[in-house]
């Protein structure tokens, strides 16, 4: 009776910010206070789709075969995306400001324009004892995963950004990257010095799922991981489920995982429709184990958004013969997915939200709101 009172409750508070175009009232961004006291956020899951805007997640609701698991949010927001040095941001400013809530150069990870260091959330939630985690599909020392623990003035010094994970206690994180800690310059191994502080460094999701404790770091390729179709297969959705089991299991205290679906973006700057659909596929799988363990686990709260949008995508209509292939030569009587360049564009991103604390996320946001509204959700300091 209880859960049922408290689901009515917790239905109360988000149903009005998911009808946020219908209403004037409702574009204003919702007051967290009456969120805070009736729904404690304990667990918070940011899923980043990497190039991911609105024509991107739409060619999925209109191709993609299956029903599009990001439609389940309860809240729905935009953010901007501008860095300090760019209207058009790249991955390691972006990430930067979704990581610490600050903005910065384009190329530099977590860093101020003139170099000093800035805290992100995961390491503020690590600070705090929350459990911690990482997983990408791209190596875990590329822009969007490492603006979490790494601070560099450029996103390239990849060695140097996985020595950085030695200095956070984080709990987990999943990816590729393998070179950079294993074949590196200054001849250090860096999976070895975690071993010396407790990790478990393996190479399998098979290995990770037999631990069942923490920390781990599994490392699944030298460099970043294939596409889906080059064959990684369903490594992001499986990898999800074993983080979100790992860290769960960390008791009251919570955790703060963000899981990135890295090659929406390769799909944008290679121009391929059919790459954006099978990514955007790969990572909604993702998202559907995300939604399903806030189902089941209170407290939980899931944010869905993108860090710019890539290729300029556009979705033009010839009545219903739109398709997503590429357009031919002499194919008179197509339409198909249009591209507007081959580099990342500075239009709004969406912003999904599900769970405890959801509306938090709706209304008008810039990328740097995100990290702070995790932090008060969390309490962190
Ligand atoms: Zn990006």
């Amino acid at each position: 009776m209880k859960r049922i009172l408290y689901s009515l409750l917790i239905a109360a508070v988000i149903l009005p910010g998911a009808t946020a175009h219908l209403q004037a009232r409702d574009r204003k961004p919702k007051t967290s206070k009456t969120v805070q006291a009736a729904e404690p956020v304990r667990n918070v899951i940011l899923m980043i789709g990497d190039g991911m805007g609105l024509a991107q997640v739409t060619s999925y609701m209109l191709r993609g075969g299956a029903p599009l698991s990001l439609a389940r949010a309860q809240s729905i927001g935009l953010q901007s995306t501008f860095s300090a040095s760019s209207e058009v941001t790249d991955s390691a400013a972006a990430a930067t400001a979704l990581a610490t809530g600050t903005k910065t150069n384009n190329g530099m990870i977590s860093m101020t324009p003139d170099k000093q260091p800035l805290r992100s959330v995961l390491e503020r939630a690590a600070a705090a004892g929350l459990a911690t985690g990482l997983v990408d599909t791209h190596a875990i020392t590329d822009a969007t995963p490492v603006a979490f623990i790494g601070h560099n003035e450029s996103r390239k010094n990849e060695d140097d950004l996985a020595a950085d994970f030695l200095r956070t206690d984080i709990d987990l994180f999943i990816g590729g990257g393998r070179d950079h800690f294993e074949k590196r310059s200054d001849g250090r191994n860096i999976s070895d010095e975690l071993r010396e502080k407790g990790y478990t460094v393996a190479y399998s999701l098979d290995t990770l799922a037999a631990l069942d404790k923490s920390p781990v770091g599994i490392l699944l390729a030298d460099k970043s991981l294939p596409l889906v179709s080059q064959g990684r297969g369903d490594m992001l959705p499986r990898a999800t489920d074993q983080a979100l089991r790992l860290l769960s299991a960390n008791g009251d205290k919570g955790f703060f995982v963000m899981i990135e679906g890295s090659h929406i973006d390769n799909g944008g700057h290679d121009n391929n429709a059919e790459t954006v659909l099978s990514e955007i596929r790969d990572f909604d799988a993702a998202v559907k184990i995300a939604l399903d363990f806030a189902d089941r686990t209170p407290g939980t709260l899931v944010i869905i958004t993108g860090d710019h949008e890539t290729g300029g995508m556009t979705l033009p209509s010839d009545e219903n013969k739109f398709d997503m292939g590429k357009l031919q030569p002499g194919d008179k009587n197509r339409a198909t997915v249009q591209f507007s360049t081959k580099g990342h564009t500075a239009c709004l991103i969406p912003v999904y939200a599900y769970g405890a604390g959801a509306a938090r996320f709706s209304g008008f946001m810039d990328n740097t709101d995100i990290p702070k509204r995790i932090a008060e959700a969390l309490h962190l300091e």
